[in-house]
Protein backbone atom coordinates (compact mmCIF):
# COMPACT_ATOMS: atom_id res chain seq x y z
CA UNK A 1 0.00 0.00 0.00
CA UNK A 2 1.20 3.37 -0.92
CA UNK A 3 0.25 6.84 -0.13
CA UNK A 4 -1.78 6.72 3.51
CA UNK A 5 0.59 8.68 5.50
CA UNK A 6 -1.04 11.20 6.80
CA UNK A 7 -1.02 14.82 4.80
CA UNK A 8 -1.46 18.23 5.93
CA UNK A 9 -1.84 19.73 2.54
CA UNK A 10 -1.75 23.50 3.43
CA UNK A 11 0.83 23.88 6.23
CA UNK A 12 3.38 26.35 6.21
CA UNK A 13 3.56 26.86 2.37
CA UNK A 14 4.62 30.72 2.53
CA UNK A 15 7.63 29.01 4.84
CA UNK A 16 8.14 26.21 2.41
CA UNK A 17 8.04 28.61 -0.75
CA UNK A 18 10.78 30.72 1.15
CA UNK A 19 12.94 27.68 1.14
CA UNK A 20 12.75 26.54 -2.22
CA UNK A 21 13.52 29.78 -2.88
CA UNK A 22 17.00 29.77 -0.85
CA UNK A 23 17.41 26.03 -2.23
CA UNK A 24 16.97 26.86 -5.99
CA UNK A 25 19.17 30.19 -5.26
CA UNK A 26 22.13 28.38 -3.65
CA UNK A 27 22.12 25.65 -6.28
CA UNK A 28 22.22 28.06 -9.27
CA UNK A 29 25.01 29.92 -7.46
CA UNK A 30 26.65 26.26 -7.49
CA UNK A 31 25.85 25.28 -11.02
CA UNK A 32 27.26 28.48 -12.48
CA UNK A 33 30.46 26.87 -11.60
CA UNK A 34 30.53 24.67 -13.92
CA UNK A 35 30.90 24.73 -17.85
CA UNK A 36 27.65 23.25 -18.49
CA UNK A 37 26.52 24.21 -22.14
CA UNK A 38 22.60 24.38 -21.35
CA UNK A 39 20.95 27.47 -22.92
CA UNK A 40 18.00 29.39 -23.87
CA UNK A 41 16.21 27.14 -26.88
CA UNK A 42 17.74 23.79 -25.96
CA UNK A 43 14.90 22.00 -24.61
CA UNK A 44 15.56 18.53 -25.19
CA UNK A 45 15.28 17.19 -21.52
CA UNK A 46 11.54 19.10 -21.14
CA UNK A 47 9.13 16.30 -21.46
CA UNK A 48 6.20 15.16 -19.64
CA UNK A 49 8.26 13.18 -16.81
CA UNK A 50 8.48 15.27 -14.32
CA UNK A 51 8.83 14.86 -10.28
CA UNK A 52 8.33 16.95 -7.92
CA UNK A 53 6.72 18.06 -4.46
CA UNK A 54 3.67 19.36 -3.85
CA UNK A 55 5.33 22.55 -2.64
CA UNK A 56 6.76 23.02 -5.76
CA UNK A 57 3.18 22.57 -7.34
CA UNK A 58 1.89 25.24 -5.21
CA UNK A 59 4.60 27.40 -5.67
CA UNK A 60 3.73 27.56 -9.44
CA UNK A 61 0.31 27.93 -8.75
CA UNK A 62 0.34 30.83 -5.94
CA UNK A 63 2.04 32.57 -9.03
CA UNK A 64 -0.98 32.33 -10.87
CA UNK A 65 -3.96 35.20 -10.36
CA UNK A 66 -7.35 33.42 -11.67
CA UNK A 67 -7.83 33.98 -14.59
CA UNK A 68 -4.52 32.03 -15.38
CA UNK A 69 -5.28 29.42 -13.41
CA UNK A 70 -8.41 28.80 -15.44
CA UNK A 71 -6.37 28.27 -18.56
CA UNK A 72 -3.92 26.17 -16.69
CA UNK A 73 -6.95 24.02 -15.73
CA UNK A 74 -7.98 24.18 -19.37
CA UNK A 75 -4.17 23.71 -20.92
CA UNK A 76 -3.72 20.69 -18.49
CA UNK A 77 -6.91 18.92 -18.15
CA UNK A 78 -6.57 16.80 -21.24
CA UNK A 79 -3.35 15.66 -19.78
CA UNK A 80 -5.27 13.36 -17.02
CA UNK A 81 -5.20 10.20 -16.74
CA UNK A 82 -2.31 10.37 -19.82
CA UNK A 83 0.62 8.01 -19.75
CA UNK A 84 4.02 9.79 -18.32
CA UNK A 85 6.45 8.89 -15.96
CA UNK A 86 5.09 8.03 -12.08
CA UNK A 87 7.17 7.64 -8.82
CA UNK A 88 6.75 4.40 -7.62
CA UNK A 89 8.14 5.39 -4.07
CA UNK A 90 9.46 8.96 -3.07
CA UNK A 91 13.04 9.72 -2.95
CA UNK A 92 13.17 9.54 0.52
CA UNK A 93 11.66 6.18 0.71
CA UNK A 94 14.05 4.55 -2.08
CA UNK A 95 17.14 5.74 0.21
CA UNK A 96 15.62 3.96 2.91
CA UNK A 97 15.03 1.05 0.31
CA UNK A 98 18.44 1.10 -0.76
CA UNK A 99 19.89 1.66 2.26
CA UNK A 100 18.37 -1.59 3.73
CA UNK A 101 19.50 -3.49 1.04
CA UNK A 102 16.62 -3.46 -0.78
CA UNK A 103 15.70 -3.11 -4.04
CA UNK A 104 13.32 -0.33 -5.24
CA UNK A 105 10.82 -0.71 -7.85
CA UNK A 106 11.42 1.05 -10.46
CA UNK A 107 9.44 4.43 -12.06
CA UNK A 108 6.56 3.64 -14.69
CA UNK A 109 5.54 5.51 -17.76
CA UNK A 110 8.39 7.54 -18.99
CA UNK A 111 7.43 8.78 -22.49
CA UNK A 112 8.94 11.02 -24.85
CA UNK A 113 6.31 14.08 -25.14
CA UNK A 114 6.94 17.47 -24.53
CA UNK A 115 6.29 19.48 -21.63
CA UNK A 116 3.05 20.95 -21.80
CA UNK A 117 5.07 24.35 -20.96
CA UNK A 118 7.36 24.31 -23.20
CA UNK A 119 7.00 27.07 -25.88
CA UNK A 120 8.95 28.18 -29.00
CA UNK A 121 11.95 25.89 -27.00
CA UNK A 122 11.95 28.05 -23.97
CA UNK A 123 10.10 27.40 -20.36
CA UNK A 124 6.72 29.63 -19.90
CA UNK A 125 6.99 29.25 -16.64
CA UNK A 126 11.00 29.55 -15.82
CA UNK A 127 11.03 31.30 -12.97
CA UNK A 128 8.40 29.20 -11.12
CA UNK A 129 9.96 25.88 -12.50
CA UNK A 130 10.40 22.19 -10.30
CA UNK A 131 13.56 21.65 -8.76
CA UNK A 132 14.04 19.00 -11.26
CA UNK A 133 13.66 21.38 -14.26
CA UNK A 134 16.60 23.37 -12.10
CA UNK A 135 19.41 20.31 -11.68
CA UNK A 136 19.32 18.86 -15.23
CA UNK A 137 22.48 20.42 -16.67
CA UNK A 138 24.78 19.22 -19.39
CA UNK A 139 28.40 19.38 -19.78
CA UNK A 140 27.84 18.51 -23.88
CA UNK A 141 25.49 18.98 -26.03
CA UNK A 142 22.75 16.75 -25.49
CA UNK A 143 21.03 17.00 -28.62
CA UNK A 144 23.86 16.47 -30.55
CA UNK A 145 25.37 13.60 -28.15
CA UNK A 146 21.56 12.19 -27.42
CA UNK A 147 22.45 12.16 -23.86
CA UNK A 148 23.45 14.26 -20.79
CA UNK A 149 26.91 13.87 -19.17
CA UNK A 150 26.93 15.93 -15.56
CA UNK A 151 29.94 16.01 -13.31
CA UNK A 152 29.11 12.77 -10.63
CA UNK A 153 29.53 15.24 -7.70
CA UNK A 154 26.90 17.16 -8.89
CA UNK A 155 24.77 14.50 -9.90
CA UNK A 156 25.17 13.07 -6.10
CA UNK A 157 24.11 16.55 -5.07
CA UNK A 158 21.41 16.28 -6.87
CA UNK A 159 20.11 13.52 -5.17
CA UNK A 160 20.38 14.61 -1.62
CA UNK A 161 18.94 17.90 -2.64
CA UNK A 162 15.79 15.85 -4.29
CA UNK A 163 15.50 14.64 -0.37
CA UNK A 164 16.08 17.55 1.49
CA UNK A 165 12.97 19.03 -1.13
CA UNK A 166 10.98 16.08 0.08
CA UNK A 167 11.47 16.60 4.01
CA UNK A 168 10.80 20.47 2.97
CA UNK A 169 7.38 19.49 1.92
CA UNK A 170 6.60 16.88 4.77
CA UNK A 171 3.25 15.90 5.08
CA UNK A 172 2.88 16.84 1.48
CA UNK A 173 2.68 14.95 -1.38
CA UNK A 174 5.02 13.47 -4.46
CA UNK A 175 4.83 12.88 -8.15
CA UNK A 176 4.35 13.63 -11.21
CA UNK A 177 4.62 17.88 -11.72
CA UNK A 178 0.78 17.55 -13.82
CA UNK A 179 -0.52 15.44 -11.66
CA UNK A 180 0.20 17.56 -8.50
CA UNK A 181 -1.13 20.64 -10.58
CA UNK A 182 -4.41 18.74 -11.49
CA UNK A 183 -4.70 17.60 -8.16
CA UNK A 184 -4.54 20.62 -6.91
CA UNK A 185 -6.32 22.84 -9.37
CA UNK A 186 -9.03 20.26 -8.81
CA UNK A 187 -9.28 20.86 -5.31
CA UNK A 188 -9.26 24.69 -5.58
CA UNK A 189 -12.02 24.35 -7.52
CA UNK A 190 -14.10 21.79 -5.44
CA UNK A 191 -17.31 23.00 -2.78
CA UNK A 192 -15.63 20.76 -0.48
CA UNK A 193 -12.20 20.57 -1.08
CA UNK A 194 -11.30 18.15 1.93
CA UNK A 195 -13.59 15.59 -0.07
CA UNK A 196 -11.32 15.56 -3.21
CA UNK A 197 -9.45 12.25 -2.66
CA UNK A 198 -5.55 11.89 -3.26
CA UNK A 199 -5.15 9.82 -6.55
CA UNK A 200 -3.38 6.49 -6.31
CA UNK A 201 -0.30 8.22 -8.29
CA UNK A 202 0.50 10.85 -6.01
CA UNK A 203 2.74 9.67 -2.76
CA UNK A 204 3.44 10.93 0.59
CA UNK A 205 6.55 12.44 1.31
CA UNK A 206 8.69 11.13 4.29
CA UNK A 207 11.65 12.25 6.52
CA UNK A 208 14.94 11.27 4.96
CA UNK A 209 15.93 8.19 7.02
CA UNK A 210 19.81 9.80 6.16
CA UNK A 211 21.18 11.41 2.81
CA UNK A 212 22.52 9.17 0.14
CA UNK A 213 26.00 10.50 -0.14
CA UNK A 214 28.83 8.39 -1.63
CA UNK A 215 31.80 8.45 0.38
CA UNK A 216 33.94 10.42 -2.37
CA UNK A 217 31.48 13.15 -2.16
CA UNK A 218 30.96 13.38 0.96
CA UNK A 219 33.41 16.43 1.34
CA UNK A 220 32.03 18.20 -1.31
CA UNK A 221 28.40 17.73 -0.57
CA UNK A 222 28.46 18.71 3.35
CA UNK A 223 30.25 21.58 2.04
CA UNK A 224 27.60 22.59 0.19
CA UNK A 225 25.03 21.79 2.92
CA UNK A 226 26.74 23.71 5.47
CA UNK A 227 26.37 26.76 3.28
CA UNK A 228 23.28 26.21 2.72
CA UNK A 229 21.87 25.99 5.85
CA UNK A 230 23.66 28.60 6.93
CA UNK A 231 22.01 31.21 4.70
CA UNK A 232 19.47 33.39 6.10
CA UNK A 233 15.61 32.42 5.54
CA UNK A 234 13.57 35.80 7.00
CA UNK A 235 15.30 36.72 10.65
CA UNK A 236 16.31 32.57 10.69
CA UNK A 237 18.58 30.48 8.98
CA UNK A 238 17.96 27.60 6.25
CA UNK A 239 18.30 24.69 9.06
CA UNK A 240 16.33 26.81 11.86
CA UNK A 241 13.61 27.46 9.21
CA UNK A 242 13.82 24.08 8.38
CA UNK A 243 13.85 22.24 11.46
CA UNK A 244 10.42 24.31 12.22
CA UNK A 245 8.52 23.20 9.29
CA UNK A 246 9.53 20.28 10.00
CA UNK A 247 8.72 19.91 13.67
CA UNK A 248 5.39 21.69 12.93
CA UNK A 249 4.34 18.80 9.97
CA UNK A 250 4.58 16.15 13.08
CA UNK A 251 4.51 13.42 10.98
CA UNK A 252 5.92 10.41 12.68
CA UNK A 253 6.91 7.24 10.33
CA UNK A 254 4.76 6.47 7.05
CA UNK A 255 2.08 3.89 7.27
CA UNK A 256 2.99 3.24 3.78
CA UNK A 257 4.24 -0.22 2.08
CA UNK A 258 7.42 0.49 3.03
CA UNK A 259 6.17 -0.12 6.70
CA UNK A 260 5.92 -3.66 5.30
CA UNK A 261 8.68 -3.97 3.13
CA UNK A 262 11.48 -3.00 5.79
S1 LIG B 1 8.66 23.21 -16.68
FE1 LIG B 1 9.98 24.41 -18.07
S2 LIG B 1 12.08 23.72 -17.65
FE2 LIG B 1 10.69 22.21 -16.77
S3 LIG B 1 10.44 20.63 -18.36
FE3 LIG B 1 8.74 22.10 -18.61
S4 LIG B 1 9.48 23.60 -20.12
FE4 LIG B 1 11.28 22.48 -19.36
Amino acid sequence: MIGLMPVKLDYALPQKFALLETLYRVLEEEASRYPFVCEAGCADCCTVNLLATGAEARYFLDSLERPAREALWEKLLPYKGKRRLRPRVTPNEMAALLMSGKEPPADEGFVFEPCPFLKDNLCSIYERRAFICRTFFSLKKCHETKEAEAPPEFLSLSTVLTQLIEEIDLAGLYGNFLDLLLFFMERERASSPEEVIIPDELLSNREAPDFAIPPQHERYIRQFLARLYREPVGDKTFKELLDEVKEGAQVKEALSFLGEAL
